[in-house]
């Protein structure tokens, strides 16, 4: 089912949670929106349920205005599953009546045999009959996912589903949600502020910013090409330095990089990912000594004390060519790891 935003601005009193989002949504699409906290994430999602009305502009379903007065749809007759962050089950109902809740309408044999199927898709065959004080809240996480999806849906809405997960276990269950998200071919939006989250579940990441949409593109497009250092922040650790572009080109004390595009003498900041920075035999390069190394397993992460730069330049460094703590080294940046943007982009 197509879901589609059009100009759609909500204000709660002097607060505007969402200023003009318009966003389309194909049919078996899956978006991330990503956002830091107070964005308007939630406020996007609760307008396609329809729990929300927009103070202006349209939500649309399969192109057909489902928001405005005239043409209101309730939230029960939009086709739309929900899963919140807390999962929201009801205590007192089994995992086998919370996934049935989601099933009235249907008769009693085929709404027992309906929520089975979803219960045991998503592995929990063996606890339906278990309340959710028993469950863990991977178990939890996938009775909601249960809920949500045994009407099946046309459209599939969820606000924060992994962030009570320990890290372990939300790579398990994003994983079987995005498979489970496939295999049903409903349309979806996760809302998260979780950059992996979002790079791992989604086809297409839309950024917000402010009730804004600042980005929108595959998780390769908004990593490689950033519109924005605000982009570029979400997806990386940057070391930051504040430079002026002259004659297409900023100059720091790391070295003049290409700055094509920026106005002559526009305050620029010059963002260098860690994987840019290479060890390279001491000799005609860049001279820096390492402050400080931790150990993270795959790589190192390294801090860089490089003459004339004000801050530490922080780099990840493959265990083979490892450093340690004091020693001068010989560096080299990857231009295609470091990225200009002007000032105030953010
Ligand atoms: P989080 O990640 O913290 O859930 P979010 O990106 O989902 O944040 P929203 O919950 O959509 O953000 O909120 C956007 C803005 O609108 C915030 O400033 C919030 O305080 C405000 N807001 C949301 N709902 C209401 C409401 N019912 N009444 C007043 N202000 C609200």
């Amino acid at each position: 089912m197509a879901l589609g935003f059009d100009g759609v601005t909500q204000r709660f009193g002097a607060v505007t949670a969402l200023d003009q989002v318009s966003l389309s949504v194909a049919p078996g699409e899956i978006v991330a929106l990503l956002g830091h906290s107070g964005c308007g994430k939630t406020t996007l999602l609760r307008l396609a349920a329809g729990v929300e009305r927009p103070s202006s502009g349209r939500v649309l379903l399969e192109g057909r205005d489902v928001s405005s007065p005239a043409h209101f749809v309730e939230p029960e007759a939009r086709g739309v599953g929900l899963v919140f962050q807390d999962y929201a089950l009801f205590p007192h109902l089994s995992v086998r009546e919370n996934v049935r809740f989601g099933l009235r309408g249907y008769g009693n044999a085929e709404a027992d045999a309906t929520a089975l199927r979803a219960i045991a898709r998503v592995g929990l065959a063996d606890l339906a009959e278990a309340y959710p004080h028993m469950l863990s809240g991977g178990e939890q996480q996938r009775v909601a996912l249960a809920r949500a999806v045994a009407p099946r849906p046309g459209v599939l809405l969820m606000d924060e589903p992994f962030s009570n997960l320990d890290r372990r276990l939300r790579d398990v269950v994003r994983d079987e949600t995005m498979a489970l998200l496939q295999e049903i071919g409903a349309t979806s939006i996760i809302v998260t502020h979780d950059p992996e989250d979002a790079m791992r579940v989604a086809d297409r990441i839309v950024l917000m910013q402010h009730g804004r949409i600042v980005q929108s593109g595959t998780a390769e497009e908004l990593y490689r090409r950033p519109t924005s250092l605000f982009a570029a922040r979400f997806f990386c650790d940057l070391t930051e330095i504040d430079t002026v572009a002259r004659d297409g080109a900023v100059d720091t004390p790391l070295g003049r990089f290409p700055a094509a595009g920026l106005p002559e003498n526009a305050p620029a900041v010059l963002g260098i990912r860690p994987q840019a920075i290479r060890l390279v035999p001491k000799g005609f390069c860049l001279q820096a000594r390492v402050m400080t190394r931790r150990f993270l397993g795959e790589v190192d992460h390294v801090e860089l004390a490089v003459d004339g730069l004000d801050k530490p330049l922080v780099a990840r460094l493959p265990l083979r060519g490892s450093v340690a703590e004091g020693e001068d080294v010989g560096i080299d940046i990857a231009m295609d790891e470091v990225l200009v943007f002007p000032v105030g982009d953010t």
